[in-house]
């Protein structure tokens, strides 16, 4: 007996071959993947010999998705903070929302990110930057519950800047560099390896916030603890204009000078940089995250995903936030990350479905410094699979899976999702949180969370709602 057996549909295996298989049979054990082929080879071993089958004809079966780039506490933020740029949105709505959150409200909000991340596909994510006040701990043993791998970082910062904007930051999310680094090698300690789905990682703080030194620690620390450092660069101009002005330097070079560089650390955002700077990217094998709907809604610009790819840097994808996106759904992402790019290079092969989607598992995987573990769907990988429903009008006929996935399909197809060969939703079911028991507790946490503030209490809208 296996513990699952996944049968029937097309398998998108993100193999080194890139192979689609027709009639597909994946089988688990243990959270491995023991098997995988065409149904009639593998039928004779494991049909009616698992102790779950997943009937997955109709549906095409691939790796679970990967966000690099997800801030868990803003999901009850959506629609707080249209029609600005970055630094206002933050400044004016987004900061002062977090800078006041109380530990339930931060654990309401982060635990509905969870539960839409689970919903749409996602089966690892990087958390960008969890604060003390947030109560990182309570968060951390949701992702546990969930089901879900995750890396997550927590931010480090000793400055309350934000590029040449002195005390920017609200004052409800400042934090010295003792406690910040403190408090992120204290969850490394206590969280990091643990269940083999958890990563405790650095995440510090956008230029303008940490100190020379600090910076040069977080590269050390990081490096001593064999963990990975992410950090938002060269989202806006602002960005480039405060490392020029204060270092002299390009944003690439700063982190460069900073050793802030490498294949353990994603960079996120990267709009603003040179072809030199793309360069030292490829060549310090450092990794890029990839955010076109939030860069799009925030008017940020776009990032040269397709120069950046074939200079050879490794690009994964991400959602970002729910007051800049407004939803986590990767799958959707895709589609925005490869019609921007086509849009913007002004040439339909700048990025292919095979290319995005390419950005949402192996590459992601990559980044996140799992590759011998999850992406693809192969022997020996840890079992990590979703599968998305085809036998519905977006998708129908299945004329091309990689394309149909990527252009057509949304979050809302997914059906099945398994992580480390546990099944934590089925037929869209999800079976390791009360989604009904989370839907409530956000819908009174984020109205308290708005009454204390004054904001997103009404709709941003410009016509009457009544
Ligand atoms: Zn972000």
């Amino acid at each position: 007996m296996v513990d699952i057996y996944v049968r029937g549909g097309f398998v998108i295996t993100m193999n080194k071959r890139r192979e689609v298989l027709r009639n597909g049979c994946v089988a688990i054990e243990d959270g491995e993947i023991i098997a995988v082929g065409k149904c009639s080879e593998l039928d004779k071993d494991f049909k009616g010999k698992a102790f779950e089958e997943i009937n997955a004809d109709k549906h095409v079966v691939m790796p679970g998705l990967i966000n690099t780039h997800v801030h868990l506490v803003q999901g009850m933020l959506k629609a707080c903070a249209n029609y600005r740029r970055l630094i206002p949105w933050l400044k004016e709505r987004v900061w002062p929302l977090q800078g006041n959150m109380t530990r339930e409200e931060a654990l309401a909000s982060a635990t509905l990110t969870i539960l839409e991340l689970i919903k749409s596909g996602t089966t690892t994510f990087l958390e960008t930057g969890l604060v003390g006040r947030y109560g990182p701990d309570n968060i951390i043993e949701t992702i546990l519950k969930s089901g879900l791998r995750a890396a997550v970082a927590r931010h480090v910062m000793d400055m309350s800047g934000y590029a040449l904007e002195k005390g920017a930051l609200h004052e409800g999310l400042v934090e010295d560099g003792e406690t910040s680094m403190g408090d992120t090698l204290r969850l490394y300690n206590k969280y990091h390896g643990r269940d083999g789905r958890i990563y405790v990682w650095f995440g510090p703080r956008t230029p303008g916030a940490v100190s020379v030194e600090l910076y040069r620690e977080i590269a050390h620390e990081a490096e001593r603890l064999g963990t990975g450092i992410t950090m938002h660069l060269a989202e806006v101009r602002e960005d480039v204009e405060y490392t020029l002005k204060t270092f002299n330097m390009k944003p690439v070079d700063f982190v460069k000078w900073l050793g802030l560089v490498g294949p353990n650390v994603v960079l996120v955002h990267v709009v603003w940089v040179t072809d030199e700077e793309i360069k030292t990217l490829a060549e310090t094998k450092t990794n890029v995250s990839h955010n076109p709907s939030s860069n799009g809604k925030l008017g940020s610009g776009i990032a040269r995903v397709s120069d950046m790819l074939r200079a050879g840097v490794n690009v994964a994808l991400g959602t970002d936030g729910g007051p800049s996106n407004d939803n986590y759904d990767l799958i959707e992402e895709m589609h925005v990350a490869a019609i921007i790019q086509n849009a913007y290079k002004a040439d339909p092969e700048a990025l292919r479905a095979e290319d995005v989607l390419e950005m949402a598992t192996v590459r992601g995987a990559k980044a996140l410094g799992l590759s011998d573990k999850v992406g693809s769907i192969e022997v020996g990988k840890r079992a990590d699979l979703i599968t998305i429903k085809y036998w519905d009008p977006k998708l129908m006929p299945m004329n091309d899976p990689v394309s149909h996935v990527v252009f057509a399909a949304n979050g809302s197809h997914v059906q099945d999702v398994i992580v480390d060969g546990k099944i934590i939703m089925r037929g869209r079911k999800v079976l390791t949180l009360d989604e009904e028991e989370v839907l409530r507790e956000v819908e009174s946490r984020s109205r308290e969370l708005f009454s204390r503030t004054g904001i997103c209490v009404e709709p941003d809208v410009k016509y009457p709602l009544i």
